[in-house]
């Protein structure tokens, strides 16, 4: 056996569907604010886990059409509030403060569970909610259509959850049931803190998932373009082909990735990877996260979100406008198989 990794961390808690007690699930009046991404996967896996469920939306809102569509007879934030003993935001980050000012904090049953999907609002004191209720987080690690997808599966998508606050001395087990509900049990619902999940979250999306993985397939692509390689060819390679790596890493990380690759990608993997995710990409990532635990990163993102977004939109359309992607439509164009499928 080789000795830990360095940075070996303290396990944390992991909750699994003995440790639940589903009669409290069932017990709650629970209210699921708005029914985006999270919204209707949360709703439905918990009207199938047998829980007494209400869709709350702003009226005229895009997701009423959608809500009525499943099944649902949606209300106001405002008439289904004051009857909750349990309330999930899962509205838009940046919309939170003004939706808990003014349709939540006056509302609130005393000793309701107020709860989150993200700890973003609570963790940069956007929402300050009131001493008499109680605070948590459950924070599924994947996109809503997943947690739904999966949860029909008879599988689940792994959830964060967190405790902020306990007014009524029960907030855990009413947490932990609200994620066995959405099917977090299922793989495991880790115990963390909301400033844990929250720093944690926007780092990954920022650095590897969303942000770190977009760029290097960009650079990626354009490295073997400007170098007189057919587009069509750097496309494959360098965006195609990731789902199969992606695939492998997420069903038995590295050590499965290895065993299905040839053992000359395994020597380039181990001698170039570093040399192209070097040190100071490290570094980056370094000050990425210090703008993230200072609360710069999201100071900028509300303004940018409340003066109308200008540099976001631009920023997208030159992402979008890539000619990596239209080379990618075109190939795509080939594969039915990768068209229609259901929207993450
Ligand atoms: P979304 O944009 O897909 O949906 C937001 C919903 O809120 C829509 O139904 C919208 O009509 C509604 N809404 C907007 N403003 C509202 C208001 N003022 N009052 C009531 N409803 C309002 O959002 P999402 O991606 O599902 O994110 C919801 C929460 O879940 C966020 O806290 C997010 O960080 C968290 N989360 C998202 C994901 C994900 O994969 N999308 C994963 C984990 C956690
Ligand atoms: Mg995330």
């Amino acid at each position: 056996m080789n000795a830990p990794h360095p940075n070996t961390p303290p396990t944390p808690t992991v909750f699994d569907t003995r440790h639940v007690d589903p009669e409290l699930l069932t017990a709650e009046r629970v209210v699921v604010v708005g029914y985006g991404s999270q919204g209707r996967a949360h709703a439905l896996n918990l009207r199938d886990a047998g829980a007494h469920v209400r869709v709350a939306l702003r009226p005229g809102g895009p997701s009423w059409a959608q809500a009525e569509a499943d099944g649902w007879s949606p209300v106001t934030v405002a008439e289904a509030v004051p009857e909750a003993t349990v309330v999930m935001v899962l509205a838009p980050d940046m919309r939170q403060r003004e939706l808990f000012e003014q349709q939540l904090r006056d509302h609130l049953q005393a000793g309701a569970l107020l709860l989150f999907a993200h700890g973003f609002a609570v963790h940069y004191g956007e929402v300050n909610p009131p001493d008499s209720v109680d605070v948590a987080l459950v924070a599924p690690k994947g996109p809503g259509g997943l947690v739904r997808r999966q949860y029909t599966e008879g599988k689940g998508v792994p959830c964060l959850m967190a405790v902020h606050q306990d007014a009524t001395g029960r907030a855990h087990a009413r947490t932990l049931a609200y994620a066995h509900g959405v099917g977090g049990t299922r793989a495991g619902v880790l115990e963390t803190s909301f400033g844990e999940e929250t720093e944690t979250d926007l780092f990954g999306e920022q650095a590897v998932l969303c942000g770190g993985v977009t760029e290097l397939v960009t650079a990626g692509f354009e490295t073997l373009t400007d170098a007189g390689y057919a587009p069509e060819v750097a496309y494959f390679e360098c965006l195609h082909e990731l789902k199969l790596i992606v695939d492998l890493l997420h069903e038995g990380g590295l050590a499965r990735m290895h065993e299905f690759v040839s053992e000359t990608a395994q020597y380039g993997d181990l001698t170039r990877g570093p040399r192209v995710v070097d040190q100071r990409v490290r570094e980056n990532m370094k000050a990425v996260l210090t703008e993230i635990q200072n609360g710069e990163f999201a100071r900028q993102w509300l303004a940018e979100d409340r003066e109308g977004r200008v540099n976001y939109e631009a920023l997208m359309r030159r992402d979008l406008e890539h000619p990596m992607e239209t080379v990618g439509a075109q190939l795509r164009a080939r594969m039915s198989w990768l068209q229609g499928g259901e929207r993450a």
